[in-house]
């Protein structure tokens, strides 16, 4: 998956490309064969949602440049892979999964895997969490139509924001970068697929696959 995704894809970090091939993603696919839990496409979980696919974790992973002991703020748990790869960088993660359920079995299987430093809470992650800013990063795991504006108020000067924005089943991967107490610089890495962010800061509809 490193070798023939990651690296030829573009992905230069190296402690990503480690800390990538060090986590067994098997793992967070329940009832996935191991054969297809490391091709490069995102793969179903439950409650209709999906974990992304390895390059684009590698990806918003790099993009958020994360130090050890950063605060970490992320949107969508899903299975916990994302947040797993951010703690076993050395952040201090905060996960934010809008369906208890998901919640709880990442919370479990991050336990299991003894991962430690993902502090996973249920609830409308969409306008952030703004009892722990400025975070020193956050990304956000599902399609949002538009950033929300308390994401940027919630970044330290310095961190960046990564988060899919657009149409809902199309949108690019937008990176916010603070640069000071009024000043935000954006760009787009490129089109990406994702699932919605649903709740106050995204669309007001759950995607019509959920359960
Ligand atoms: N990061 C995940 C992983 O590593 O498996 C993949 C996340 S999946 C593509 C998107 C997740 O975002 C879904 O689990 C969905 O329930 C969640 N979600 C959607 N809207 C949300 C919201 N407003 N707050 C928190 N989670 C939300």
């Amino acid at each position: 998956m490193v070798t023939q995704q990651l690296e030829r894809r573009g992905i230069r970090d190296q402690r990503v490309l480690q800390v990538m091939a060090t986590t067994p993603r098997e793992l967070f696919v329940p009832g996935v064969p191991t054969s297809l839990a490391y091709d490069d496409r995102a793969l179903p979980i439950d409650a209709g949602q999906t974990i992304s696919q390895p390059y684009m974790v590698a990806r918003m992973t790099e993009l958020l440049q994360v130090e050890p002991g950063d605060r970490i703020l992320e949107i969508g748990t899903g299975s916990g892979y994302q947040a797993a790869v951010l703690a076993r960088l050395g952040a201090k993660v905060t996960s934010i999964e809008r369906l208890p359920d998901l919640a709880e079995a990442a919370r479990e299987r991050l336990r299991e895997l003894g991962i430690e430093g993902v502090d996973v809470r249920v609830g409308d992650g969409s306008t952030g969490e703004p009892e722990g800013a400025p975070w020193d990063g956050i990304v956000v795991t599902a399609g949002a139509p538009s950033i929300p504006d308390a994401l940027r108020e919630q970044l330290a000067v310095g961190a960046r924001l990564v988060i899919p924005v657009g149409p809902r089943y199309q949108q690019d991967l937008v990176v916010v970068e603070r640069h000071g107490p009024a000043d935000w610089r954006e760009w787009s890495d490129g089109a990406v697929i994702f699932v919605p962010l649903v709740g106050e800061g995204g669309w007001s509809e759950p995607d019509p696959r959920e359960p």
